[in-house]
């Protein structure tokens, strides 16, 4: 600033000239006249020095990039990822088991803060303390059959396992059910196919009690709640080889000689009604913080074990009582029986379980590249870095495809480029305990974030298979990933889009794309969408092939999700894995690099309108007026179409402030669906619209729905409503393009 008091004092100092000039012309400076005209002269060649020098520092605007010059940043970017680094990195993150708090799991947070450092970003750990749930080393759980007292059979709950890419290094294996509690018990045991309600509905009319006894639950999603709730003592899991031996479950037909689980694998999960701490529900599990007490946790109550299906199969053929319906049964070489109870009178099974709640410490590492432009505005990028055991496709291939992006964010940044808005990649920790590290991260900046963030992008299985790569998305963000797939050539040199298109389900609305996909797996994307209402997708390179469409890939969650088995079945060439990177890394650039956000609000209030009309027939005897709500949808819809044409007309070189309000109104539209009255199970659940596992959206409704409750349905109408006005009234445009608004 050049203050205005400037004196003339200093002006006469600096200008001897002009002093020389006054004493021989009779002193014409004295005249007030002249003194103003220098005064104005010396004050405009001022401004303009310190103009030019603010204009020298300061970061000047960058004139938008025209599609060529994006085009050419996006093959860069493309033609720099490497194979052989992703190979490299997949193998140092799954050469040992990196369960959450293991010692190797430091070695790995180290490995990845040099590497970014390295690659030009800012690094912070947070931390957090979390109540996690341990297997005990020196007293293993066990499924013992017991022959009038005396143990015939043990199922130990302890296996040795090489990564067979070295099958010299051995390491034990404790196959568990995170937050199961300890217990000793015995009893009868049932078979209860996966132990939903349903399940144990068949049970009641066959007269099967579970009261006082065991149950043996099938599948990857088998749930102990009901059971519990109706007197089971405690409960076993396994998987059956119908979902993840579906070629025979010989030896030679399974893991290590094919990529079918073997019989000797066991899946491990943790099972907890809530996402996060459980002790801190809403609240970053910092120090010093409030935590509830252990009895106040929504925690299993009864032991649980998983064995594997060989273990399962000893325990099915010696099953009394009725034969199982068609769709209990597996594909074991047993008849699936009822129970309760073995054919051999005195025979039961105990059940041992030693596992330890521990508040322990967990970190998550997160890098930052700073926009140049808007470095408030933050693309994030983030993978969980834990596992259930080596953990390789899950999560450790995106764990990869996260090194990748940031390695090649740095060459780019090496040749000078520097993105628009701030970039920042997250590795989270204890995910595979309810997403612990990316909700606490959330619960501790939701504020800022509610206020920065522009875009989630997760990647947790990058490559679980080499199907089809799916995209889990919102619909605001489907145009911006259809049309990057579009210019990605997978291995099989069809584009990413034909692909999905061709192996995935078509949109029902419109059978020139594909679905737009629901959220199918939960991952460290959902606290972003669920709770702070941050665009958010997944993506994921499925297991299948073209005789059982797309499945969980077979070794999900068990010891052989190894090295060797990416190596060996899914990925030799490390092809897939490129291509996830060349995805995840465009979607990075595109959002982190365009003046104007690539967001279809159009298309998310078309979304919205049709979700809406599919729930609305199942009022049905509710006897509920939804009309208010259909007015709030047309309102919704008039006021996205008015904005989707003003925005299809900016050009990317209106001023700064134009492109700031054009797009902070889109990434705020997702946030006028977040309520924090929805109040489902979950606290991180507060997403009024969120499609859920099923494809199903407004769980606030549905859930009122399916209780019948007429009073709660009109309820959770209304918070409908008020978030689609609340979208309305955010989207509508702010400043008409008549009154020069552009
Ligand atoms: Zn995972």
């Amino acid at each position: 600033m050049i203050p205005l008091s400037y004196s003339d004092d200093m002006m006469v100092e600096t200008s001897p000239s002009i002093k020389e000039k006054c004493a021989s012309k009779g002193c014409m400076l004295k005249s007030p006249r002249i003194r103003i005209v220098i005064i104005v002269v010396v004050t405009a060649v001022l401004a303009i020095v310190i103009g030019f020098l603010i204009g020298y520092f300061v970061p000047k605007p960058r004139k938008e990039d025209s599609d060529e010059e994006r085009k050419d940043m996006h093959d860069k970017f493309e033609s720099l990822v490497s194979a052989e680094e992703l190979e490299r990195e997949l193998r140092f993150f799954t050469s040992e088991p990196h369960v959450t708090g293991s010692k190797r799991h430091k070695t790995l947070i180290d490995h990845m803060e040099t590497k970014w450092r390295e690659y030009g970003f800012d690094v912070e750990i947070p931390e957090y303390q979390v109540l996690l749930s341990v297997p005990q080393v020196d007293q293993p759980n066990t499924v013992e059959i017991l022959d009038n007292g005396v143990v015939k059979h043990t199922i130990l709950g302890k296996i040795n396992v090489t990564t067979k890419a070295e099958p010299k290094r051995s390491f034990p294996y404790f196959p568990f059910i995170a937050y199961a509690p300890p217990g000793d018990v015995e009893g009868e045991l049932v078979y209860c196919n996966a132990g939903q309600e349903d399940d144990l509905l068949m049970l009641d009319r066959m007269n099967i009690s579970v009261k006082d006894r065991i149950v043996l639950l099938k599948g990857h999603g088998a749930g102990v709640s009901a059971a519990a709730k109706r007197g089971a003592v405690g409960a076993i899991l396994f998987v059956d080889p119908q979902s993840v031996a579906r070629e025979g479950a010989g030896a030679k037909q399974t893991y290590p000689y094919t990529s079918w689980m073997s019989k000797q694998a066991v899946f491990s999960k943790a099972i907890s009604q809530r996402n996060g701490d459980k002790l801190t529900p809403h609240i970053p599990a910092i120090t010093g913080m409030y935590r509830l007490s252990r009895n106040e946790t929504d925690l299993p109550s009864i032991p649980v074990q998983p064995i594997s299906y060989e273990d399962a199969s000893n325990l099915l053929n010696r099953l009394g009582g009725d034969e199982v319906p068609w769709d209990w049964r597996g594909t074991l070489n047993v008849t699936y029986r009822f129970g309760p109870g073995f054919t051999k009178p005195g025979t039961k099974v105990r059940l041992r379980v030693h596992n330890k709640l521990e508040v322990r410490s967990i970190y998550n590492v997160i890098g930052t590249m700073s926009g140049q432009e808007e470095p408030d505005r933050y693309v994030l990028v983030g993978n969980h870095r834990d596992a259930i055991f080596f953990g390789a496709a899950d999560a450790s291939s995106g764990s990869a495809t996260l090194m990748e992006v940031a390695r090649l964010l740095g060459e780019l940044k090496n040749d000078g480029w520097r993105p628009r808005r701030t970039i920042k990649l997250c590795s989270w920790g204890a995910e595979e305990f309810g997403l612990i590290g990316s909700v606490e991260w959330v619960e501790e900046h939701s504020k800022l974030l509610m206020d920065r963030a522009v875009v989630y992008w997760n990647t947790d299985v990058a490559v679980g298979g080499n199907y089809v790569l799916i995209a889990q998305a919102c619909p605001i963000l489907a145009e911006a990933i259809f049309q990057r797939m579009k210019t990605i050539n997978g291995p099989d040199k069809k584009t990413l889009y034909n692909s999905l298109l061709e192996k995935f389900s078509k949109s029902v609305d419109n059978p020139e794309e594909p679905w737009t996909i629901p959220y199918l797996f939960f991952s460290d994307y959902l606290p972003f969408y669920m709770s702070i209402g941050v665009p958010a997708a997944d993506f994921s390179y499925f297991y299948g092939d073209e005789k059982n469409g797309m499945l969980l890939y077979p070794v999900y969650h068990t010891q052989e999700d190894s090295y060797y088995w990416i190596k060996k079945f899914v990925d030799p060439e490390f092809a897939y894995l490129s291509t996830m990177t060349k995805l995840i890394g465009g979607l990075a650039l595109d959002f982190s690099d365009t003046a104007v956000l690539n967001f279809n609000v159009l298309r998310y209030a078309k979304a919205v309108k049709k979700s809406f009309k599919e729930i609305d027939v199942m009022m049905g005897s509710l006897n509920v007026s939804t009309t208010f709500v259909h007015h709030a949808l047309e309102k919704f819809m008039k006021a996205s179409t008015l904005f989707h044409s003003e925005k299809n007309k900016l050009a990317g070189d209106e001023g700064q402030l134009v492109l700031r309000r054009i797009n902070d109104q889109m990434v705020r539209v997702e946030r006028a669906f977040i309520s924090p009255y929805l109040r489902l199970d979950d606290p991180m659940m507060q997403h009024v619209y969120s499609r859920n596992f099923q494809g199903k959206s407004f769980p606030g409704v549905i859930e009122a729905m399916e209780r019948g409750n007429a009073a709660e349905v009109k309820k959770q109408l209304s918070l409908v409503a008020e978030a689609v006005l609340s979208a309305a009234d955010i989207i509508r445009p702010v400043v008409s393009s008549k009154q020069g608004g552009k």
